[in-house]
């Protein structure tokens, strides 16, 4: 019986496929990314240390390149963002996705090319669309109709800007219904259905400063399926069709957006790209030669794919509590950096780092440090019964919409972003401390 369990036990923890393809075993149970020990990490740079295998990232983004050859692949900015960051992308030949002022000042001003970079948002400021003009994006994507006047006059009679429209088309997919973006009862884009699109469309050929060069679509988010990219790109290339047909005018380009699915745990589907850059090239020549259309060339937007399983988020844990028929280990951060099992109940995989355990695994609920009974990281995993404060809790697949989403709660502040590459480490975002929340507080 205790023979079976340990083995069952040891098989899961032994599980690291969905870890960087840097992962490697240390003695002693220790583990290394990128070539440096996680714990080596945690003592440099204490905890919770958010690490970024730079490998990992451009190697995701040369799956990318290699999997659309003729597309542009845009990495959306919202997933993670620093300069580091941009410097990645940017060096391997991606386009970037952002949806504010800020993200496009913090790419510009690190070096990437504005033209590369497509601005979105369903409610841009005036500061987005300023910056958005001033620094020359390549594309402004339109998500209502009060944008096609407004973005008309900030361009100006003498100017010239290239749009996109957002389309709604009518497909339901994603892993939470918070994170689906492609029906019409979401606040994104314009509908196919009412005739939303297409009305924005004749504004849009009416401005003579804009110039639109196509439609964009983004369904959701955490896809596993191809399918409904497939539904979607077919109700594109028919609104395209109508387009020639009512205006005379072959939209050149067509944005299928990102939102392509990963594993956050072991056995878990993520989207098979090489299957999806197949299916949607077959799909966009056969629906084009159909409707006797250009084929317009394709974009994409990943964000998740590209840096989600290039992040493992290191925690330290400060207390374990046995309560009733529960086991609670409390790690030094939580919904500050990791708001997602809150927002949308997502599971994770944690494990033990930098020592080895013999006892045999016990159900535990990983929880965070702050002030809420939900602020649970892991509810129901496995983990070696003899854990206890001072030992490192690693959490895989953490680069995406962990800290681009992360708060200053509780005053704990945001944890340090640390690259790992080729053996060795380096700090990419300090660790925010009370300095910085003090400087801001500037009243009283
Ligand atoms: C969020 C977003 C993406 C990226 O989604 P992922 O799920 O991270 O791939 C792409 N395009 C748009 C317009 C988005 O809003």
């Amino acid at each position: 019986m205790t023979v079976t369990v340990l083995s069952e036990v040891a098989a899961g923890a032994e599980d690291l496929s969905v870890w960087p393809a840097s992962t490697q075993r240390l003695p002693h149970g220790g583990l290394a990314v990128g070539g440096v020990s996680l714990a080596e990490v945690a003592d440099r740079f204490e905890t919770p240390a958010y690490v970024l295998d730079e490998g990992e990232v451009r190697g995701r983004c040369r799956t990318y390149q290699d999997a659309f050859p003729a597309a542009d692949v845009l990495y959306a900015a919202k997933a993670f963002l620093s300069r580091a960051m941009v410097r990645w992308v940017r060096e391997e030949g991606l386009g970037l996705d952002v949806c504010s002022a800020g993200e496009l000042e913090l790419a510009v001003t690190a070096g990437f090319p504005p033209e590369r970079i497509v601005l979105h948002g369903n409610a841009k400021s005036p500061r987005d669309l300023e910056a958005a003009l001033r620094l020359g994006v390549g594309r402004i994507v339109i998500d209502g109709p009060s944008e096609i006047a407004r973005i008309a006059a900030a361009v100006g009679p003498e100017g010239h800007q290239k749009v996109m429209v957002r389309v709604v088309p009518g497909v339901s997919a994603g892993g939470h219904d918070k994170i689906r973006t492609g029906t019409d009862d979401q606040k994104f884009g314009l509908s196919l259905t009412d005739g939303g699109a297409q009305h924005a469309i004749s504004r849009i050929l009416g401005q003579p400063q804009l110039e639109l060069t196509g439609l964009h679509c983004h369904i959701g988010s955490q896809i596993t399926e191809v399918k409904p990219y497939l539904v979607a790109l077919r109700r594109m290339v028919g609104l395209m069709a109508r387009i020639r047909d009512t205006h005379g005018v072959v939209l050149s380009e067509l944005d299928m957006g990102g939102g392509h699915g990963i594993a956050y745990r072991p056995g878990e589907p993520a989207l098979d790209l090489t299957a999806l850059a197949r299916r949607l090239r077959a799909e966009l020549h056969r629906g084009c030669a159909a409707a006797r259309l250009t084929i317009p060339r394709l974009l994409i937007e990943p964000g998740r794919a590209v840096v989600g399983p290039a992040g493992v988020a290191v925690y330290r844990v400060l207390a374990v509590k046995h309560t009733g028929e529960k086991v609670f280990v409390a790690v030094d951060g939580g919904m500050s950096d990791n708001p997602r099992p809150a927002l949308y109940g997502v599971r994770y995989a944690p494990r033990l780092i930098g020592r080895a355990s013999t006892a045999g695994c016990r159900t535990a609920t990983v929880v965070g440090r702050h002030c809420e009974a939900g602020d649970v990281l892991a509810a129901d995993v496995e983990l070696p019964g003899d854990i206890h404060p001072g030992d490192l809790l690693a959490v895989p697949v953490a680069g995406a919409y962990q800290l681009s989403m992360a708060s200053g709660y509780n005053l704990v502040g945001r944890p340090a972003v640390v690259a790992v590459h080729q053996g060795s480490a380096r700090l990419l975002v300090r660790r925010e401390t009370l300095d910085d929340f003090r400087s801001r507080d500037i009243g009283d």
